[in-house]
């Protein structure tokens, strides 16, 4: 161990969508936060990020604005995502600890220049390396699958802006789709189910409440009813409603069969030697979009193949981002770029 391995903590960063999580060498997973930023309007200064962000959404004065910079999978303000990447790597260590190697996931959707913005981002933020590696690559490495091996593995990452959809063998993505249907269409198709059908308007984190509660892909053992509350649509005052399990997975069945669809897709240009490796192994599923109850069991019947759940899905990206931080060496193949300053 060498003077600057004492003095610097190396980090791995699961720059998603949704949630950002950050693992730091030896430790773990160290944060786990919602990708939020506040930000003054007039000077673009960030007045907050993540759980403190969250807590200010839709309750700011008009000089606040509350954005997700990584929303659908792009970047789309390069200013306030690079501050929001800057302060998540300040808050876990102090300024005389800077990371001297950072290994960044991004969404495999990301362009040439978003990629450099992020670099950047993380050398401004002290570091002497910076290494980016697409999702589900890191998803699959958090899984524990043998990404190196000659053999054909399929992961399905369902995140909030993007569902990423790949095939991996030989430390490479073969195939691969990204759709940005994923959680947060899943929200919105709740919140338009309402309107339409219950006259009243419920907000984001409502919505979102009601998806991991009661959402469901198949039908359920024992349907529930739940109260929804909201604003009537008609007289603007606030109200409360009645909906059903049954209503609630019929507000979600299209982004389902976007999801199912993309997969069949992935499927159908996948070559026959890694299908046929596929048709033994399964698919493997992660991200939070993972946990919606029944999806499983939706594909499996739609492609007749095995289908898992990764365990703990929501920190599959950050352990397997954390894994290859760990033994860059020997993860080096796997890798989308890597700069040393
Ligand atoms: P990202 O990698 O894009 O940041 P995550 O993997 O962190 O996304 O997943 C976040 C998404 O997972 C959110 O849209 C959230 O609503 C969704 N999610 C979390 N828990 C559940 C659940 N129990 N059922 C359905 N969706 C869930
Ligand atoms: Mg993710």
């Amino acid at each position: 161990m060498g003077v600057f391995d004492f003095f610097s903590a190396d980090i791995a960063i699961d720059l998603g969508t949704a949630n950002t999580l950050v693992w730091m060498k030896g430790k773990g997973i160290v944060l786990n936060e919602p990708s939020i930023v506040a930000f003054d309007r007039n000077t673009k200064k960030i007045v907050a990020i993540g759980n403190e962000a969250r807590e200010m959404l839709g309750r700011t004065h008009r000089d606040i604005r509350t954005i997700r910079p990584m929303r659908d999978g792009v970047i789309a303000d390069f200013e306030i995502a690079e501050g929001m990447l800057r302060e998540f790597i300040k808050k876990i260590h102090s300024s005389w600890m800077p990371s001297r190697r950072i290994v960044i996931c991004v969404p495999s959707g990301v362009t040439e220049v978003e990629k450099r913005a992020v670099r950047d981002s993380a050398e401004h933020a002290g570091a002497k390396e910076v290494h980016l590696i697409a999702e589900p690559m890191a998803a699959a490495i958090g899984i524990g699958l043998d990404v190196e091996a000659p053999v054909g593995n399929m992961v399905v990452d369902i995140g909030g802006g993007t569902t990423e959809i790949a095939v991996i063998a030989l430390s490479g993505i073969v195939n691969e789709e990204s759709i940005r249907i994923a959680g947060d269409e899943m929200n919105s198709a709740i919140i338009q189910f309402f309107k339409k059908n219950h006259n009243i308007l419920i907000g984001e984190r409502t919505a979102e409440a009601i998806k991991c509660e009661v959402g469901s892909v198949m039908p359920m053992k024992e349907e529930v009813t739940i109260q929804v509350k909201g604003r009537d649509l008609v007289n603007g005052i606030p109200k409360t409603t009645e909906a059903s399990s049954v209503e609630i997975r019929e507000a979600l069945s299209e982004c389902v069969q976007a999801i199912v669809n993309g997969v069949k897709m992935t499927l159908e240009r996948t070559p026959p030697e890694l299908a046929s490796d596929i048709l033994d192994r399964g698919i493997m599923l992660s991200g939070g979009g993972a946990l919606l109850k029944g999806l499983d069991e939706r594909l499996r019947l739609e492609t007749n193949l095995p289908v898992h759940v990764a365990e703990d899905p929501l920190t599959a990206v950050a352990r397997g981002t954390g894994k290859v931080m760990e033994n860059l060496e020997k993860y080096q193949k796997v890798m989308l770029t890597s700069r040393r300053y």
